[in-house]
């Protein structure tokens, strides 16, 4: 818990306090209250989105997706092996079936081209996942999609503010989500946030997120709906975080330069920036790639000796037991196997990089050596 150099540390100030003080003041400490609808509505302006609501946590946000979108047992939905558990999870939550798709080796998303041959009469939708920062290459899938008729749902969890040819992510699919954990762009705790154009959709995701009840006829249900909403208190450290969004954006993209100038030469690879994206590099992330005795676990370790704190990737999820295949996806596995994100908070200074990169060198070159 204690490390000198944590790797993700929120920016908390002033603002977040006066607001969470304004609204414990007001009485409005459950779901109601003036902060949640100006972060619904200034978050939904920020991505270019029409509509925004405002959910519990990111995980809530994609299985309301896929709920409004009537997502079924027995349906297929597509989605990168190298990700986050909860974009798989959400699928089951709804009796739906992940289908999982290898990662591009150039920039670690989905790879498009192996969209395609997963595909059956089964599949409903497709679930881009904008990875550790970087968002995926949108207009294959947008093709494949319109041309097999299938939705797609953004996973943006990592993502706020990544740009696809100039167009912010969460304003692609039908449905696109976004988490405000403690360690994402901006935070509230915990909370997400589900965007949309249809006014329709928006109007079936407030219904669900608050238990399926009719918003023009108290305990009225048509439906079977959820407790998935965000609280005001939760909502007002949102908004004061979302006043300083661009701020974080820029200093995540200045940090990422600074380990990138000091990293330049060495045998690592570092995150990748395509010629179409806009990386707001959530993570630090590198490969460690030495096929040597030593290898990303002992430079985690070195790092970690040295009060530096770093995260292995995810797994694939095809090797977890959930949902364990023996399809091979040689990308992600590898990806998976030689990934570490470095610490990448906004609090980070130009020392703590400055030390974090001598030490990872230092650890990295005795690994090859030795
Ligand atoms: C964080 C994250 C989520 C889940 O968000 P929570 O707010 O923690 O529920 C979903 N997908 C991805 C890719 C994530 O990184």
């Amino acid at each position: 818990m204690n490390f000198k150099i944590p790797v993700a540390e929120p920016d908390i100030d002033q603002e977040e306090l006066n607001n969470v003080i304004e609204a414990l003041k007001s009485g409005w400490i459950s779901s109601k209250g003036r902060f949640i609808i100006d972060l619904e509505e200034q978050f939904a302006h920020f991505s270019n989105a029409k509509f925004g609501i405002a959910t519990s946590n990111g995980t809530a946000a994609l299985h309301l997706a896929l709920e409004a979108l009537d997502i079924k047992p027995g349906d297929e939905v597509i989605i990168p092996s190298l990700t986050f558990i909860a974009s798989a999870n959400v699928v089951k939550y709804v009796g739906a079936h992940p289908v999982f798709v290898d990662s591009h080796p150039d920039y670690w998303c989905i790879d498009p081209e192996k969209i395609e041959e997963k595909i059956t009469d089964k599949t409903r939708a497709i679930m881009p996942v904008h990875l550790y920062g970087h968002p995926c290459d949108m207009d294959p899938i947008l093709r494949i999609a319109k041309k097999h008729n299938l939705f797609i749902i953004e996973d943006c969890a990592e993502a706020h503010g990544a740009e696809y040819r100039g167009k912010k992510v969460g304003s692609f699919g039908i449905i696109n989500c976004f988490s405000f954990y403690g360690n994402k762009i901006i935070t509230t705790g915990e909370g997400g946030m589900c965007l949309t154009d249809d006014p329709d959709l928006s109007e079936k995701l407030r219904v669900l997120r608050d238990h399926g009840m009719s918003s023009n006829k108290r305990y009225w249900h048509d439906v079977i709906g959820f407790n998935y909403r965000m609280t005001n208190i939760q909502a007002a450290i949102g908004l004061a975080q979302l006043s300083k969004i661009d701020l974080f954006i820029e200093k995540k993209r200045q940090i990422a330069r600074l380990y990138n100038k000091l990293l330049q030469g060495s045998a690592l690879e570092l995150p990748p920036e395509m010629s179409w994206a806009k990386n707001v590099y959530w993570m630090y992330s590198i490969l460690v790639n030495s096929d040597g005795p030593l290898n990303r676990e002992y430079v985690a370790k070195g790092l970690c000796d040295s009060g530096i704190d770093t995260r292995p990737f995810f797994y694939p999820l095809t090797v977890l037991p959930p949902y364990k295949e023996t399809v091979a996806y040689p990308v992600a596995e590898r990806l998976s196997c030689q990934g570490l994100n470095l610490p990448s908070g906004v609090k980070l200074s130009t020392e703590n990089i400055v030390e974090i990169v001598s030490k990872l060198k230092l650890y990295y070159n005795l690994g090859i050596y030795v």
